[in-house]
């Protein structure tokens, strides 16, 4: 009787410490595996009222009869078994994210499982796992059978977490190793007692245990996503990244990421970074998908994983060729991926990191929805180069060393000079000559743009207000502007500030857009296009012809001129087919009042054969390279008098 009523006492507390544990666990993270792991102290707190309730039959408070006895014990059994099942199912879904396999292999999970329970659940007629007479309950005969499939489920998931334990943080390892240790404690308690409280505490332990790794787990864990984090990344790339049996390993990046953060509300941008992260985790079906923070994930692949790389991208494709509303603002997603191969065995842990934040660094170069790059075609010295570059455009600024040079475009009409193209200049006293090809999407994608931009505006207009340009025949300067300049929210103030500035009339000034600048929110940029122009200024759509032009697309844009890249050009020189698409592109766009440029005119016959097609403007080496300032003036001077 007294030890009765100690039992009764120490199994309130546990209860209580269940009870509290189980609050605490609710709090946070809303993870698959959490989630689980809440149903399993759910089964642990039931199992507990029921043992009370058992205790209350034995001492006598609650009066007992063979139905009652029933009742408990098949309370009792199917919640052991379950309290396994679901223990399994945790460690699945925990280390190898099991909610998302096939049904099938869920179902081959669940179903020793349901197959007991049934079994237990009928026992009072079958007699086969257990039978109660006269007040007592005794073992039938397939009762091993039930212990059999509980302890199955236990070494199965136990095993299965020590293996994989790598792929967790290593006290969550250890913590497995703890909980066996403890099991197998309570195994040998129950065989030499059969004292079932003591068995429970010892459940308790366990369960303790885990939520204390749990707990530390968190540490490694990304609160929105569920993700690990980079904290998790990186203890792992640095212990194990150099070691045989990595296959490759994914950076996807949302490329919109800043954009969304700068135009739309948090919540929107919190919704799309946790949706993509269940995407990546859910079609990667892999414990090794990390959020790195700022919109970047990766995905870490092993050699042994069944993972296919197409499928990965086409289900990824499918799912983001749409457009997604965010709170009012429309926004095509787009993704960036880059694949560092592993399988040459090459990587070390050290130019691992070189890789990685190279990739991390590439400028975009595609309006697909997503774009995927390979290491491979990535070399260290490119990694050299662009931080070279980095350097050189930083001591630009500080230095001033940018110079704007301009590039005349001539009129067929009256082949007279009538416009320039201004072209930024970079002469490095370390580097040399750098393009802007190479240096533009460089500050591009490390956020210099917006200062270089500055730069080039004011010193245009400058150039503008201080030379007598309309009378030289001059009618406007174009200026180039940049994807990110297009998506700048302050680009209309910006323009309006030294337009009054330099009390440049705006007509002078042509600004050049590319279509990759729709890339991210046709329609933000449409407003803002639509509100340049109030102000005055016009527009000239650049590269058309590279890669993925749109017809239909270009004449939503307020655009008035179109330039034809020099690609586009020189291809109608070599083949038939391309010379009469680009007639018809000409006359197409003479149809819809569009004027024409051509550039990249480098040959005398170009210039007769461009003019006879029709183009308004021409521009190219021919005529002159793109030259400072004086020359521009000199050059615009002796050709326009003739
Ligand atoms: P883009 O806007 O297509 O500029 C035309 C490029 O073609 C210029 O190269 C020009 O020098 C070159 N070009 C002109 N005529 C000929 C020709 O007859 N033959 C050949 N082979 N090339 C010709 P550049 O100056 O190296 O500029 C490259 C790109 O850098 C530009 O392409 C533009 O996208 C970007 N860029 C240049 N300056 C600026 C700037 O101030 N701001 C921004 N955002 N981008 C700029
Ligand atoms: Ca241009
Ligand atoms: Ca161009």
């Amino acid at each position: 009787m007294v030890h009765m009523r100690f039992a009764y006492n120490l199994l309130i507390i546990n209860l209580l410490f269940v009870c509290l544990w189980f609050a605490y666990a609710s709090v946070k993270s809303n993870a698959y595996y959490r989630k689980i792991f809440r149903c399993l102290m759910w089964a642990g707190v039931f199992m507990y009222a029921n043992r009370m309730f058992e205790i209350g039959m034995q001492d006598g408070f609650i009066s007992c009869n063979d139905i009652l006895l029933n009742i408990e014990r098949i309370i009792h059994y199917v919640l052991t078994v379950v309290i396994y099942e679901l223990y399994a199912f945790f460690m699945f879904c925990l280390i190898d994210q099991f909610q998302y396999f096939p049904k099938w292999k869920k179902m081959l999970l669940f179903l020793p499982g349901t197959f007991m329970c049934l079994m237990i659940i009928t026992s009072p007629i079958t007699h086969l796992i257990f039978y109660v007479e006269d007040g007592i309950c005794h073992e039938g005969i397939l009762f091993w059978l039930m212990s059999f499939i509980r302890a199955s489920y236990a070494i199965v998931a136990t095993v299965h977490a020590i293996v994989k334990r790598h792929l967790m943080p290593r006290i969550f390892g250890q913590s497995v190793i703890l909980v066996a240790f403890f099991a197998v404690i309570q195994g040998v308690v129950f065989w030499s007692s059969h004292d079932e409280t003591l068995y429970y505490t010892t459940l308790i332990v366990n369960i303790i245990t885990f939520l204390l790794a749990l707990t530390v787990v968190e540490f490694y864990k990304d609160g929105l996503t569920g993700l690990l984090n980079r904290e998790a990344f990186e203890q792992y790339a640095q212990k194990e990244i150099g070691r045989k049996g990595h296959k490759a390993v994914y950076l996807v990046k949302l490329k919109n990421y800043e954009y969304i953060k700068e135009n739309c509300r948090e919540t929107s941008l919190l919704t799309v970074i946790k949706n993509l992260g269940e995407c990546i985790k859910e079609y990667a079906t892999l414990p090794s998908v990390y959020y790195l923070g700022v919109g970047r994930y990766a995905v870490i692949v092993h050699k042994r994983d069944k993972f296919v790389e197409e499928d990965f991208f086409d289900k990824l494709r499918e799912r983001f060729d749409i457009t997604f509303d965010l709170n009012g603002i429309h926004i095509h997603l787009n993704l960036f991926i880059a694949v560092m191969n592993m399988d040459n065995g090459k990587i070390t842990t050290d130019n691992f990191y070189k890789y990685f934040s190279a990739c991390d660094d590439i400028k975009y170069r595609s309006k697909e929805p997503i774009e995927v790059v390979y290491s491979d075609s990535l070399g260290i010295d490119q990694l050299q180069r662009y931080r070279n570059v980095e350097e050189a455009i930083e001591r630009a600024l500080v230095e001033k060393e940018f110079r704007i040079f301009y590039q005349p475009i001539v009129s067929t009409e009256n082949r007279k000079i009538i416009s320039a193209e201004a072209l930024i200049r970079l002469n490095d006293r370390v580097l040399g000559y750098i393009s802007p090809e190479e240096f533009i999407p460089i500050s591009e994608s490390n956020g210099k743009i917006m200062e270089i931009s500055e730069y080039v505006i004011d010193n245009v207009f400058r150039f503008v207000r201080d030379n007598p340009l309309k009378d030289m025949g001059i009618e406007f300067i174009e200026l180039n502007l940049s994807v990110m300049q297009c998506m700048d929210k302050k680009l209309t103030e910006k323009l309006e500030y030294y337009t009054n500035k330099y009390a440049v009339d705006p007509k002078q000034i042509n600004l050049e857009i590319t279509e990759t600048a729709a890339i991210f929110d046709e329609e933000r940029l449409r407003r803002q296009l639509a509100k340049i122009k109030q102000l005055g200024f016009s527009f000239s759509l650049d590269d058309y012809g590279t890669g993925y032009s749109n017809l239909v697309r270009v004449l939503e844009y307020p655009v008035d001129v179109i330039k034809l890249d020099k690609s586009i050009v020189w291809s109608a020189f070599h083949d038939r087919d391309n010379f009469v698409t680009l007639r018809n592109l000409i006359s197409m766009f003479h149809d819809v009042r569009r004027k024409i440029v051509a550039e990249g005119v480098e040959s005398e016959e170009q210039m007769i054969t461009l003019t006879e097609l029709g183009c308004d403007y021409l521009q190219g080496y021919y005529y002159s390279k793109p030259v400072s300032e004086e020359e521009f003036l000199a050059f615009v001077a002796r050709y326009n008098i003739i």
